[in-house]
């Protein structure tokens, strides 16, 4: 999919642009690149764009969706996705020539099902969290279904009525004679905004809104392996659908806090441990730290920095899928400082009895790190 443009962008409004102004700005806009007037091409796409981009910021629900997630609130570019601009057709482009009675939608789309909005849940998990899993409790705000009148918006012991304006079909037709003969004009009702019912003593808890703000606690189960950028899903706990139509998701999106050792790439760890020089000269056997407890580690006499030792099945666990990946642990080796007088004699006789010039090498410490931290 391509880089969507802002839609504040699109319509050249700011973002504190009020519900007036963006109002005249798509009107403005909508007028110079429609099909039927602006035959230069790519006026269509813009045409298209213009569109997309009221439908979402004049609806105050995606608006604030919008300026949280970007589009991914708004249409589902990797959220899910809600297909709302289907339906954005022909009417409404009437609606908006013809006056009508001030862009509120879709004729009869707001009887329509439509899917609640996904919501998204930031969780920084610890790295041990992030190896092993762990449960934890959040806490979400979200608009949940009214319990007082059960979504109706109708104060609970009375019910909506039939919209008397449109007689129940949520739409008002004109006809009009224009120079190019009679054409109907069909606007969404402003009394009951298409939904064919008014509502006369709406619901005293939710005023009439059908939904109410509430704060909920979510026991979320992370899975072992998880990384930076995991999303976990928890269907049905986003918003509530509209008109019958099913609730949207709620995403936890994992940051793991770095390592003090290890790092990561997909399900490998890597490990950087240091030995000295006679350790590494003589070879030794060390207690190297794995997520999964100490292991031992044989360094082979004579032993380079930057060798690489590769420990099978000792990385982060694979989520929804069976095993581990590998812990990859990149052997370094120290240089003495800070040593006595003893010391100093020994690694003088060792000096004057080793080759004393600096020599490059072919298979050194670049050509290994590459083969293992370059994909
Ligand atoms: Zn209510
Ligand atoms: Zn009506």
């Amino acid at each position: 999919m391509a880089t969507k443009r802002d839609y504040y962008e699109i319509l050249g409004v700011s973002r504190s642009a009020s519900a007036e102004e963006l109002k005249s700005a798509f009107r403005r806009l909508a007028k110079q690149y429609h099909p039927d007037v602006n035959k230069e091409p790519g006026a269509a796409e813009k045409f298209k764009e213009i569109n997309e981009a009221y439908a979402v910021l004049s609806d105050e629900q995606k608006r604030a969706a919008y300026d949280r997630f970007g589009h991914a609130g708004v249409n589902g570019d990797g959220f899910g996705g809600a297909a709302d601009f289907a339906g954005f057709g022909v009417e409404d482009i009437f609606e908006t020539f013809f006056g009508g009675f001030g862009g509120m939608g879709r004729s009869g789309a707001r009887r329509a099902p439509r899917r609640g909005q996904d919501l998204r849940y930031d969780l920084t998990i610890s790295f041990e969290e992030s190896i092993f899993g762990v449960e934890r409790e959040i806490e979400i705000t979200r608009n949940e279904v009214c319990d007082a009148c059960r979504g109706s918006g109708a104060e609970p012991g009375t019910s909506p009525v039939r919209c008397s304006t449109c007689r129940g079909t949520g739409e008002v037709r004109q006809v009009r004679q224009t120079f190019l003969g009679s054409m109907v004009n069909v606007t969404t009702c402003p009394q009951c905004r298409g939904t064919g019912e008014v509502i006369n003593t709406p619901c005293r808890t939710c005023n009439g809104r059908t939904q109410v703000r509430k704060t909920r606690r979510l026991t979320i189960s992370v899975p072992p392996g998880v990384n930076t950028g995991t999303q976990i899903r928890l269907s049905g706990e986003g918003e509530p659908g509209f008109n019958g139509g099913p609730n949207g998701n709620l995403y936890v999106v994992i940051t793991v806090t770095p390592h003090k050792y290890f790092r990561r790439r997909n399900d490998d760890l890597f490990l950087e441990v240091a030995v000295n020089v006679a350790q590494a000269a003589l070879g030794a056997e060390v207690h190297i730290q794995t997520p999964y407890g100490p292991e031992k580690l044989k360094i082979p006499p004579g032993t380079q920095p930057g060798t690489i030792f590769q420990l099978r099945g000792k990385g982060a666990p694979r989520v929804q899928r069976s095993g581990k990946g590998d812990l990859f642990v990149i052997l370094n080796v120290t240089t003495p400082h800070d040593l006595s007088r003893e010391q100093k004699k020994l690694l003088e006789e060792l000096r004057k009895s080793l080759n004393a010039e600096a020599t490059p090498l072919e298979r050194g410490l670049l050509d290994r790190l590459r083969d293992v931290l370059v994909e």
